[in-house]
């Protein structure tokens, strides 16, 4: 597998999604980390795109790329970029970004 990824032309086109207010008060959130977000009036925790896929693959040891997409809502395309970032292990992830960057063309 190669490195000709270009992960900060994924990043800039289709940036994972961050919670900002929470959406049982709407309050302002507080980042944990690991993409984990609390918020301090009601005590409900939020997810942004990695910490869905992380808290999956916690429950999930193991899952593959599609089952991870299906279970979180997340696109393979973000996926694919976490992965790139070592932010998360995906199995068979080789194969997974390369199909992943396929998306990119328009
Ligand atoms: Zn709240």
């Amino acid at each position: 597998m190669d490195d000709n990824i270009n992960v900060e032309g994924l990043l800039r086109d289709d940036m994972y999604k961050i919670p900002v207010r929470c959406s049982k008060c709407g309050k302002m959130l507080k980042y944990l980390g690991v993409g984990e977000y609390k918020c301090e009036a009601c005590g409900y925790t939020e997810y942004d795109d990695y910490g869905l896929v992380r808290a999956y693959l916690e429950k999930h040891p193991g899952a593959n790329a599609v089952e991870v997409e299906r279970a979180t809502g997340v696109s393979r395309k973000i996926i694919a970029v976490l992965v790139k970032q070592s932010k998360i292990e995906i199995k068979g992830r080789a194969r997974f970004i390369e199909e992943g960057t396929h998306d990119q063309r328009k």
